[in-house]
């Protein structure tokens, strides 16, 4: 018995010395996903990692499958091959649970129009299973930077920022561990958008793990930690918004277009 007791403390310590400095916290991440549509292949083999904290920009064409790559993480279609993985978990035999994890937030955020701002959110918070007070989920449209007054108006009435704007306080009351947007920036103004991308800042500041496709490079450049290019279903390239300037990345950008 006694000389079993060096042996685990051998093992963890082999654990917190070789396995801490280094290891990647693997939040959101593709292994060679791949999906097909009869003869189009809209991803092949796509490898992607998206760490807690990190703000990962997808940019490309339209039918790059950019779309494709976030409804695989959201269990919306099924791979042809390879994983999608969420906090460690595959999407495909996992739905339910890695559901959990995220938050989504899709070009136009679907609220029920003819209830208010404070009532959406918490219907679909109650749908994800929480049953907040009136004054927390206050507190959650007032951190998403919903103005006041707001939250007991209609959706009806809100603008296309006010809307996205309760799709991050539903991704804040759901304490998501990672976001899903799909060109959530389209269409709003450059105050309302740049308001936004403030929003995601605070979340990866509080480690949410995102993943962001837009057309947009210079907002990519100023929210994104990372840019991937996609291109035909491939990723063509990565950068880190820190190593190049925005006119390096468009030069960059139109090259991989050519
Ligand atoms: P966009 O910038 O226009 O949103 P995207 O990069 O998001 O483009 P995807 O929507 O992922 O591109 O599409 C990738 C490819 O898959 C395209 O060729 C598209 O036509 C095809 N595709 C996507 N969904 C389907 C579908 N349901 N049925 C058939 N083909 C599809």
């Amino acid at each position: 018995m006694s000389d079993k007791l060096p042996l685990v403390r051998l093992s963890f310590a082999t654990f917190v010395t070789e396995g801490s400095p280094t290891r990647l916290f693997r939040m959101l991440e593709a292994s060679k996903l791949t999906k097909r549509y009869n003869a189009v292949i809209a991803l092949d083999a796509l490898d992607l990692l998206v760490e807690p904290g990190q703000i990962y920009c997808l940019l490309g064409p339209n039918g790059a499958g950019k779309t494709t790559t976030i409804n695989l993480f959201l269990g919306f279609i099924r791979p042809d091959g390879g994983t999608a993985r969420v906090n460690g978990q595959d999407v495909a035999s996992h739905s339910v649970e890695t559901k959990k994890d995220l938050a989504y937030i899709p070009e136009q955020v679907n609220l029920y129009r003819s209830l208010t701002g404070l009532e959406n959110l918490e219907f679909f918070t109650g749908l994800a299973g929480h049953d907040y007070p009136r004054d927390k989920l206050l507190e959650f449209l007032l951190a998403a930077g919903l103005p006041g007054g707001a939250a007991d108006q209609r959706v009806g009435a809100y603008s296309k920022g006010m809307r996205q704007k309760v799709g991050i306080a539903i991704a804040l009351a759901k304490n998501a561990k990672a976001l899903l947007l799909d060109e959530p920036t389209s269409g709003l103004d450059p105050l309302a958008s740049y308001e936004f991308s403030q929003l995601l800042r605070q979340l990866a500041k509080e480690k949410v793990a995102i993943l962001m496709t837009t057309h947009d490079l210079f907002r990519a450049k100023e929210v994104g930690s990372v840019i991937g290019i996609m291109r035909r279903g491939t990723l063509v390239t990565t950068m880190s918004t820190e190593q190049f300037s925005h006119t390096d990345m468009e030069k960059i950008y139109l090259e991989y277009m050519k």
